[in-house]
């Protein structure tokens, strides 16, 4: 039997994590399709949002007082004649012509700014005579106004191509007026669990069989991540029905598989992926949990077809979640059309001191706990990648480098947050 691992490497966790990212910026997205504005949220962008006029679209008092030439404001208290009042919304055939020297007009928040004024001062620093409009507060030029176009020039662009669209990126696109926006296809991701110890979730399992919860944790980070899960039936560990459905699975656009990729005898899957010729980019990552972690694409069966790659995660169902962040996400993410970017990890303070062996970047089950100021994080008692029910506690995981063994409590530790 050809031994995968001896031509591809097992590399460190961030090499890994480019080489992913390389292979990620080769692919292209699925297609497109053009959908209603709230149905976006979440989606990518595929065309850039652009502004239709300037933003604002007239300069703009923010706040409600008095609009003044700031030139008259050099010595206060100074006393200024009232010569109108303009209201947010106001007709442009309604403004006062220019304001002088001498002259206020009285402005709502969110009004335009006549000619003439170039600066607002607040009701609160006001005190009306009839006519006559007494201010205590100078102002210089500019303040409490925000001017014509300094937000955006009509024509620049206001969300690219490749952006999620969230509840600003939706705002913005409201504010331009698009009330349908194109936005890329999900990506139909394949994924297969294989093992025969592993039953439908329907069923019930005899006392040394598993349930399939791999495929149904995969379902909802494809979900998240852009994609829309294929799950396939599961794949006993027996070579002739595994290849059916990998070839099934690598009909799709991206196949994650599950379990069969350690050292046990009954691990075939890198086996069956190199009979069918596939290539393999990594057959490992120095990490925990998750270090059999493998990366690889199908050779196209005929020039004109695109290859797939596919992952082999790690079977214990904490690797194949943490696996998947680290390395399905930006491959899923690029089929989705997302721009590259990359993964940021947030500082927290560790709560108590946490000891570890070395030797393998760890990414550890944790609790982000506290509040304001005092947000702590600890990692979560577990019994190891196999142990489902810590990582149903944690919100998220602790970042231990490789040559790290000790941890001190109070020091600032990376954590990457659960979605
Ligand atoms: P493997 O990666 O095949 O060596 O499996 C490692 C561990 O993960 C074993 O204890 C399996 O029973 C468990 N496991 C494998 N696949 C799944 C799955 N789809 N759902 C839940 N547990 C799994
Ligand atoms: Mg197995």
């Amino acid at each position: 039997m050809p031994d995968v691992s001896s031509y591809a490497p097992v590399l460190s966790f961030e090499d890994a994590r480019h080489l992913v990212q390389r292979h990620a910026t080769l692919v292209q997205p699925v297609g497109t399709e053009t959908v209603d504005l709230l149905s976006a949220f979440g989606r990518v962008l595929a065309e850039p949002i652009i502004a239709d006029r300037d933003l604002p679209p007239f300069s703009r008092s923010t706040r409600d007082g008095y609009a003044v030439r700031s030139a008259d404001m050099a010595r206060v208290p100074v006393s200024l004649n009232l010569i109108g009042e303009i209201r947010a919304g106001e007709k442009a055939a309604n403004l006062p012509a220019n304001v002088a020297g001498g002259q206020t007009v009285s402005i709502m928040t969110g009004a335009p700014v006549p000619e003439g004024a170039d600066a607002v001062v607040m009701v609160e620093y006001s005190s009306a005579n009839g006519k006559r409009i007494e201010l205590s507060r100078s102002a210089h030029a500019g303040e409490n106004v925000v001017p014509r176009g300094a937000e955006a020039r009509q024509g620049s662009v206001l969300v690219e191509p490749g952006r999620r669209l969230n509840e600003a990126a939706i705002g913005l696109a409201a504010s331009v007026g698009k009330s349908r926006v194109s936005v890329y296809k999900r990506p139909r991701v394949a994924v297969l669990s294989t093992g025969d110890e592993i039953v439908d979730i329907e069923s019930t399992p005899a006392s040394t069989e598993i349930r399939n919860s791999n495929i149904y944790s995969l379902a909802v980070q494809i979900q998240q991540a852009g994609g829309d899960s294929v799950r396939l039936p599961i794949a006993p560990d027996e070579p002739k029905r595994l290849r059916d459905l990998i070839e099934q699975g690598l009909e799709a656009d991206l196949l994650l598989m599950t379990g069969g990729v350690s050292m046990g005898r009954y691990d075939l899957v890198e086996q069956v992926l190199s009979d069918l010729k596939a290539e393999f980019f990594f057959t490992g990552a120095q990490i925990q949990p998750g270090r059999p972690v493998v990366f690889g694409r199908n050779v196209a069966r005929a020039r004109e077809m695109r290859p797939t790659y596919f992952f082999g995660l790690p079977g214990n169902p904490v690797s194949t979640m943490v696996t998947f962040e680290l390395f399905g996400r930006p491959m899923l993410e690029a089929l989705a059309g997302m721009l590259p970017r990359p993964l940021m990890f947030v500082q927290a303070k560790l709560k108590s001191e946490t000891k570890v062996k070395p030797g393998l970047k760890r990414f550890l089950p944790a609790i982000l706990s506290g509040e304001f100021e005092n947000t702590q994080v600890e990692l979560v008692q577990w019994q190891g990648s196999g142990d489902i029910a810590a990582v149903g506690r944690a919100n998220c995981y602790i970042v231990i480098p490789a040559d790290r063994e000790r941890l001190a409590a109070g020091e600032f530790v990376p954590i990457i947050l659960r979605y």
